[in-house]
């Protein structure tokens, strides 16, 4: 039994919770005890002849068991600690209708992100997704519908980013993901499959291609505030949804703000390409369309 539950235990995944080590470890060093102590006790029979050795060996045998008893309910009460702890802190993270980073815990990662972005002076893109005309999705939905497009959305990001990325609901219909230490093109790369797998998705009731999002990318530019660095997004956002919604629509840093940043080129793969011509001035950002679909 107590060899079972220290397996048990110890293939329960060590890392998520490190108690289970100390109660694993005392089940299956009390379950081993166990098993010996006839032996023991056989072989003291045969072997001493001191009377007195004999309820020696039974305290020795309680004391052991009163120790094991106690370090188990203490591993149990640890166990149960950090598992509540980290249920909480997945509760206070986590957006409840879509099962993605809140607000909130979003926020805290992206700061973390920026902090690693500027010591290792790495790439960081972000995007801003924005559902295309929730409002009428709601109307022909209802708002249960549009809660199920949302989650829907949800999983259609995350089955699309890896595991370092990090993705998030901002609001309502509207959601974040940060590429840390990923270039642009990769970026923009995960931005169409997301865009085109949610356009080409048959909803009930919708016709296909109702379904749209609209999405905003730019890059960090070290040294500029978080503000910044959002804004830009927000504005490739609002372009994607001037110029049509559906696409993608990149904003790139000026050059100004620090010269170590590069942004790769865009690849010409999309007929619809706005052309190059149409650059705003050197103070604006400079605006190039990845894709864009009407
Ligand atoms: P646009 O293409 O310009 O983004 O149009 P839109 O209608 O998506 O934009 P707007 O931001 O005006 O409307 C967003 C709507 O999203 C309004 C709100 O009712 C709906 N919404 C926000 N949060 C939720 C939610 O949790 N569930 C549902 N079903 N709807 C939501
Ligand atoms: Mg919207
Ligand atoms: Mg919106």
């Amino acid at each position: 039994f107590y060899g079972l539950s220290a397996a048990t235990l110890a293939h329960g995944g060590m890392q998520a919770y490190p108690a289970r080590y100390l109660t694993a470890i005392v089940m299956g060093a009390h379950g081993a005890f166990v098993l010996l102590r006839t032996l023991l006790f056989k072989l003291q029979m045969s072997l001493v002849q001191d009377a007195d050795m004999v309820p020696a060996l039974s305290q020795f045998v309680i004391l052991e068991a009163i120790m094991a008893l106690v370090l188990i309910a203490f591993g149990i009460l640890m166990l149960a600690n950090e598992f509540t702890h980290s249920a909480l802190r997945r509760l206070a993270e986590m957006d409840p209708l879509t099962s993605v980073f809140n607000r909130r815990a979003f926020l805290t990662l992206l700061d973390k992100a920026i902090s690693q972005a500027r010591r290792t002076q790495s790439e960081l893109p972000v995007l801003v997704i924005d559902l295309d005309h929730f409002k009428r999705i709601n109307d022909e939905l209802g708002h249960l519908g549009g809660d199920e497009v949302l989650r829907h959305f949800a999983r259609v990001a995350q089955e699309n980013v890896r595991a370092g990325d990090i993705f998030g609901r901002y609001g309502g219909e509207e959601f974040l993901l940060i590429f840390p230490a990923t270039s642009l093109l990769p970026a923009l790369n995960t931005c169409e499959r997301i865009r085109a797998q949610v356009e080409a998705h048959a909803w009930k009731g919708l016709l296909r291609g109702k379904v749209t999002v609209s999405i905003g990318v730019t890059q960090y530019v070290p040294g500029e505030s978080v503000l910044e660095f959002f804004s830009r997004a927000d504005t490739a956002t609002y372009l994607a949804k001037e110029g049509g919604r559906n696409q993608v629509v990149v904003e790139e840093p000026t050059r100004k703000g620090d010269p170590s940043v590069t942004v790769e080129p865009i690849p010409d793969e999309e007929d619809d390409l706005e052309p190059e011509a149409t650059l705003p001035s050197p103070l604006e950002p400079e605006r190039r369309f990845a894709s864009s679909r009407g």
